[in-house]
């Protein structure tokens, strides 16, 4: 059997028809760079991001993150504070407004930045705060919010892999001051193409980031702030609108399959599942387990035909990039162990149960094997 790690074309299978009439529809109406269609779906996005006023729709998910930092405020000298095992996009973004990203350390079972280590970091610098919603689930927000109320600085959600997800019954995208998604093909919400949205209540934000995404350009000719070209394409918001229909079923289908995955490998000696919290409605954009021998699994699911990945074997402090922040090995102990171990399993709402189950009867062989071979058996 043949379980790839994504599967962009069976979803496609689904929608293909919609799809044609939708983008169709953009060519006739030539609509092409930001317009009527990226309008839309921003109404639609906002909505959905549990009633948010505006949603900004953005080439990617790293202008959202970038543009809603700058919009904010961020710039040279400052300091913005963020989770070390994050996709780099986050710190790209921190970077690219000259601030410095200041990494907090995370919760070892959820996997998003450790409130309870959140204060020690903030200084007379930190211009914002940045939680990552990893893999799906939301990061403890209450106390992150409660932290930036307290020193106000200004908490904006990286969301980028947690469209519909909820915390404590409200939809991240809506508990900070801005939320920022990728619409990347991969994501739980995926473009046909780059696309990211920034969300927020806050009309200032959202004039800003549209100002910001378009030259700055405040009316015809009139550029009032120094801006850049980081507008959505009418096409990619056509098929988005097409998508956001969907993505509660979706969503709800990778959930099920979690489930699946979590009944199969429950007991399994050697291996970590991943933890909903009970503040959180996880949407599974992963689904990582921990292992001690990763490249070894990963090389036995292969060569049985199951495609795993690695989300993110090395945290940001320690890549060549941010050499220059000169954060050693073990500064963020539970970042790094944990990018030392996980693995990524396959997980899309078009996996059958079959291919669930044929991944969990790999995965107990292996740890059967790895144990047999430890006991000496
Ligand atoms: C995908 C992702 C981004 C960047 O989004 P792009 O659309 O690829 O630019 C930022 N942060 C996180 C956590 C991501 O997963």
């Amino acid at each position: 059997m043949n379980v790839p790690f994504l599967d962009l074309r069976a979803q496609y299978d689904l929608i293909r028809d919609e799809i044609a009439r939708a983008v169709q529809s953009v060519m006739e109406n030539t609509a092409f760079a930001g317009g009527p269609f990226v309008e839309k779906f921003e109404e639609e996005f906002a909505a959905y991001c549990g009633g948010c006023r505006y949603a900004v729709g953005v080439g990617s998910g790293t202008e959202a993150l970038w543009l809603a930092l700058l919009a904010i405020g961020v710039g040279p000298g400052d300091e913005v504070i963020t989770a070390p095992n994050s996709f780099i996009a986050t710190a790209e973004a921190i970077s690219y407004c000259g601030a410095k990203p200041v990494f907090v350390d995370i919760d070892e079972k959820t996997y998003t930045m450790d409130p309870r280590l959140l204060e020690a970091a903030i200084s007379e610098r930190t211009k914002a705060i940045v939680p990552v919603h990893l893999f799906g689930q939301s990061a403890d927000m209450d106390p992150i919010v409660a932290l930036g109320r307290k020193y106000g600085i200004p908490i904006i959600e990286d969301a980028a892999q947690a469209h519909g997800a909820k915390y404590k019954g409200r939809r991240v995208g809506s508990l900070g001051v801005a939320g920022c998604f990728s619409f990347y093909p991969g994501k739980n919400l995926g473009a046909y193409g780059e696309a990211g949205a920034v969300t927020t209540n806050d009309g200032s934000i959202a004039e800003a980031v549209r100002l910001l995404r378009d030259h700055g350009q405040a009316s015809k000719h009139n550029h009032t702030m120094v801006g850049w070209n980081a507008r959505m394409d009418g096409i990619q918001a056509a098929v988005l609108s097409v998508k956001l229909k969907r993505i509660d079923e979706w969503n709800s289908v990778r959930r099920q399959k979690a489930e699946k995955y979590r009944q199969g490998l429950s007991g399994v000696e050697g291996i970590m599942l991943p933890t909903a919290a009970d503040y959180a409605e996880h949407v599974y954009h992963i689904y990582a387990i921990r292992v001690g021998n990763r490249d070894d699994l990963i090389r036995y699911l292969a060569e049985r035909g199951i495609q795993c990945a690695v989300h993110y074997p090395v945290p940001i402090h320690l890549q060549p990039a941010y050499e220059s922040l000169q954060l050693a090995q073990n500064e963020f102990p539970i970042a790094e162990k944990c990018a030392a171990e996980y693995v990524s399993l396959p997980l899309y709402a078009e996996l059958t149960d079959d291919e669930v189950a044929y991944v969990c009867r790999n995965i107990k062989e292996w740890c059967g094997q790895a144990s047999a071979v430890m006991s000496g058996t």
